[in-house]
């Protein structure tokens, strides 16, 4: 997976960025004691590059440990999703997990009270599937605009920049939805003994959409085969002084030592009905859906057993976004969901730039095809020479698949659906009627300078176009085809069409 051709083998020799040998790493200097010259080149980029090193900390779950490893499916679960990666009993799928601290800062300590932040990034074979989640079912907030005021509290007082309890409970006492999150928070699960040692959740409620279309409510869990394990107050302010990454080192040494962590994967699943006859809201963050009454169901093993070769490259890079969903996984209602499906996207954007999704850890591992194009650093050959639009009459040019289509959704009286926007709309009688305002002299112009133009597009191009100016007016078509040269007298080129 990883590009290793720069990996030193046998005695490489060291090069500047461009690859050009360096024959002796000294400053180059006028006399032996000095100065440096500004044509030492080498020495000048090494300094550049170093003061660009770090790309932006991440606001929230800044401090982070990442490995590799698979997924397993154990349960055929095709009569509540068509999504490929749990298709076939035995399928196994590639992923990417990386666990955090939520409020600590890149250098925190690993042993603080604090949720975890655990989130998967599936390889499916139909596009990567992030389920960004935490170790805890539930959260402080159910309100988007409450999160970043919340984390706010969470990190550094404005003027002290210490950490402060009164903003903590002072948010917190305004917001009595929080107290689930606390309870959990400040209970012994507080503090975990290792990564390896946490359920994950995907907390949210996510639905599944199977091959007929039809859509469960869904709650993914990961629970640790390892067993739940957590630190005393006492040992984690003893384990802080001695060992401020115990986490990082726990989870690398374990893989190293191919002892590898396992979590099983299970999901909880509600029906429409289920979810409307609930006593809560079955969408709220701050709800757990109640085990007896909605059982955990296994459908799978995640195992990690492969340590990042570069912890900058694939776990500090890592961009994890719960937009990146897959056919037959899909949003809820849930308003925190909502507001993170554009958050996380937009965080990477900014913190690791618009081709995130070409970097390795983030490179989906089946074929990508689409219409985005350029930025920073555009990676993948961009595409060569395919059009970079849509819609288009280019046979080779990628096209949706209707098969894939999500179904309808009923909110209330409102059906949600992709609407087509052609579809009862006259495109064609106000550009009728404003040709029709022009002067003789003005229409041979019009149609002068478009037959110009169009003319150097392809001949079926020119054909569906001519088109659309009969649509508007049969003159404004004849015209048009006088300068393209299309003899239209043996019969109209098209249907009128309003
Ligand atoms: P159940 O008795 O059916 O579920 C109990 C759950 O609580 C188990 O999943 C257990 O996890 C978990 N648990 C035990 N101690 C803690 C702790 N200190 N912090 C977080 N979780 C803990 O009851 P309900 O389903 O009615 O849930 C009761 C409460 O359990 C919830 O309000 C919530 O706080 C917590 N919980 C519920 C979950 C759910 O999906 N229903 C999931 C996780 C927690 P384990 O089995 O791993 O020991």
């Amino acid at each position: 997976m990883h590009d290793t051709s720069n990996t030193p083998t046998s005695c490489p020799r060291l090069t500047t960025a461009n690859g050009a040998p360096i024959g002796v790493q000294h400053a180059l200097t006028a006399g032996p004691r000095g100065p440096v010259l500004m044509q030492d080149v080498a020495l000048l980029e090494q300094m550049q590059h170093f003061n660009r090193e770090r790309i932006p900390e991440r606001v929230v779950h800044a401090k982070g440990s990442g490995a590799f490893g698979t997924f397993t499916v154990t349960r055929d679960i095709s009569k509540w999703t068509r999504a490929n990666v749990f298709s076939a009993i035995g399928k196994t799928t590639e992923l990417f997990v990386r666990f955090s601290t939520v409020a600590g800062e890149r250098g925190a300590a690993d042993a603080e009270r604090d949720v975890r932040g655990f989130s998967v990034k599936f390889y499916t074979d139909e596009g990567n599937w992030d389920l960004v989640g935490n170790n805890t079912p539930v959260f402080f907030i159910r309100d988007p605009y409450k999160f970043q005021n919340f984390i706010h509290t969470q990190k550094r007082h404005p003027q002290s920049n210490l950490r402060d309890m009164d903003m903590q409970w002072d948010f917190w006492s305004q917001c009595p939805e929080s107290l689930h999150q606390v309870t959990i928070l400040f209970s012994d699960r507080g503090i975990p003994a290792s990564l390896r040692h946490i359920n994950g959740y995907g907390s949210h409620t996510y639905s599944l959409i199977n091959a007929a279309g039809e859509r469960v409510w869904c709650k993914f869990h990961f629970k640790t085969k390892q067993g739940i394990k957590n630190l005393s107050d006492e040992d984690a302010a003893k384990l802080i002084g001695e060992d401020r990454e115990s986490h990082q080192r726990d989870l690398f040494h374990s893989i190293a030592q191919r002892d590898f962590p396992r979590w099983r994967v299970c999901v909880q699943i509600m029906t429409e009905a289920q979810a409307a006859a609930f006593r809560w809201n079955p969408f709220d963050l701050t709800k757990v859906w109640p085990h007896a009454e909605f059982p955990l169901e296994e459908v799978g093993v995640m195992e990690l057993n492969r340590n990042p070769e570069n912890y900058f490259a694939d776990v500090e890079q890592a961009a994890f976004k719960p937009s990146a969903l897959v056919p037959g996984i899909g949003s809820s209602p849930d308003k925190v969901l909502q507001a993170r499906l554009m958050s996380y996207a937009d965080t990477q954007l900014h913190r690791v730039g618009v081709n995130s999704h070409q970097i390795p850890v983030n490179k989906p591992r089946c074929p990508v095809m689409n219409y985005i194009r350029d930025g920073a650093l555009a990676d993948a050959g961009n595409y060569g020479s395919a059009p970079n639009y849509w819609p288009n009459t280019i046979a080779t040019a990628p096209k949706p698949d209707a098969s894939f289509a999500d179904p309808a959704w009923r909110l209330g009286e409102t059906i949600v659906d992709r609407y087509d926007s052609a579809v009862d709309h006259d495109d064609f009688t106000q550009a009728g009627n404003l040709f029709r305002l022009f002067d003789d002299a003005h229409r041979d112009r019009l149609a002068r300078r478009i037959g110009g133009a169009l003319k150097q597009a392809r001949p079926a191009v020119q054909q569906l176009q001519l088109c659309h100016f009969f649509r508007a007016d049969e003159n404004y078509g004849e015209r048009v085809a006088k300068y393209l040269g299309i003899d239209v007298k043996s019969g109209k080129p098209c249907h009128a069409r309003v």
